[in-house]
């Protein structure tokens, strides 16, 4: 029977990362041992210094609706990190906290696209930016690159894309799934392109900034021509493993942060009133406190690469960020291993749950259909086994 769902929801593709988790965790359920690579999301505990001010802000009763952009105090601080951290000066008023950066993103889209508008999507890219222009009636137009470029593009693919109806470009560095890292030079090469298009809008999502193996994450909207036409999209998710505390924010140009505010005032109004109190300290906490988490990245990092490596047809750029590997996997398309016919990513990733009990995420999933996305935050004993399995599976 079919249900009279709108067209809306009917033309929106599931989260193909939240959907591979909730299949393992269904599977381990059952009880199957799975180890699940699936989800980008840190094994950390918040640090107790973030959760000593959640407790004393309950304690102080915050409990009360916030204004919908956020408390003035976190926006403040947020501009005090632009500073810090990507030498970007926004004012309070240009800030907007959001319930996780996903939905600063929406917001962004929901405020800027109209149906027919296109979208330039740097391929790979994270899941829900097809998704959240899909959902604005826009047109999301891939930019392919592969792991012979570290999956960057050219300012001439750039250049090429462009059509009188592209609205925006999304840049993500360090880069979900592929852990690439724009450096400045090539930013500026890009942003060179777009100086002649001043109708594009560019989303640069920067969530990863922090978790970096020794290359500093350059910010897009530092490029003095794009600082009037960048949002600028950060969260708490993933260096302060914040992940279900949904706190993400933008800075952008006022009258874009203020139509976000009426857009989220419609939808959610302010986020959670003990998160953002929590946050204050997280966002003005020196990064140095949260290093040991991306030290500990580094290593699992090198560890995968070394044992995937090891592996005949896994073909591996060296991530400079974030925590995925995201292995060109082609060689196997064609042939069938261990009894299962492997013809596209989609297939050997479930290949790899069905025959090793590991579970990942399809490229298709990030417009990269020659390559799987690994998670790396798993700790190094289940990383270790998940790789000797899929060794032994595809042996
Ligand atoms: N951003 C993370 C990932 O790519 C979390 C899941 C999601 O929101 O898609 O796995």
């Amino acid at each position: 029977m079919t249900h009279p769902l709108s067209d809306r929801i009917n033309s929106l593709p599931v989260s193909q990362t939240l959907a591979m988790a909730a299949k393992a965790r269904e599977l381990k359920g059952q009880g199957i041992d799975i180890i699940s690579l699936s989800l980008g999301e840190p094994d950390f505990n918040t640090p107790n210094f973030i959760k000593d001010a959640a407790i004393e802000a309950i304690n102080q009763d915050y409990n009360s609706y916030t204004p919908v952009d956020g408390y003035v105090e976190l926006k403040e601080a947020i501009c005090t990190k632009f500073k810090r951290d990507n030498d970007l000066v926004y004012q309070p008023n240009q800030i907007v906290v959001s319930t996780g950066a996903k939905q600063s993103i929406a917001n962004v889209a929901q405020v800027l696209l109209n149906p027919g508008d296109e979208v330039l999507l740097p391929a790979p890219y994270w899941v829900s930016y097809s998704a959240i222009a899909i959902l604005c009636e826009a047109k999301f137009v891939e930019i392919p690159s592969s792991i012979e470029d570290d999956f960057k593009i050219t300012p001439a693919q750039l250049e090429a894309a462009i059509t009188p109806k592209t609205k925006m470009v999304f840049f993500n560095s360090p880069n979900n799934p592929s852990g690439s890292i724009y450096s400045e030079n090539e930013y500026r090469a890009l942003a060179a392109v777009l100086e002649k298009y001043p109708q594009i809008y560019i989303l640069s999502d920067e969530i990863y900034e922090h978790i970096n193996y020794g290359v500093k994450p350059f910010s897009f909207a530092a490029i003095e021509s794009m600082f009037d036409r960048t949002i600028t999209i950060n969260g708490l998710a993933k260096a302060f493993a914040m992940t279900g505390w949904r706190i993400g924010y933008l800075g952008a140009p006022q009258w874009i942060a203020k139509a976000c505010t009426k857009m989220q005032g419609q939808i959610t109004s302010g986020t959670n009133c003990i998160a953002q109190r929590a946050a204050i300290t997280a966002v003005l906490a020196p990064i140095e406190k949260v290093q040991y988490m991306v030290d500990e990245f580094k290593t699992r990092r090198d560890l995968v690469l070394d044992l995937l490596g090891q592996i005949e047809g896994f073909k591996l750029n060296i991530p400079e960020g974030a925590f995925y590997v995201f292995p060109d996997i082609s060689a196997f398309f064609g042939k069938t291993v261990n009894g299962m016919k492997i013809e596209n990513a989609n297939d050997f990733s479930l290949f790899l749950l069905e025959k090793a009990n590991v579970a990942t995420v399809t490229g298709d999933a990030f417009g990269a259909p020659n390559c799987i996305r690994m998670s790396y935050a798993a700790s190094v004993v289940q990383l270790k086994e998940a790789i000797q399995r899929i060794k032994e599976a595809v042996n």
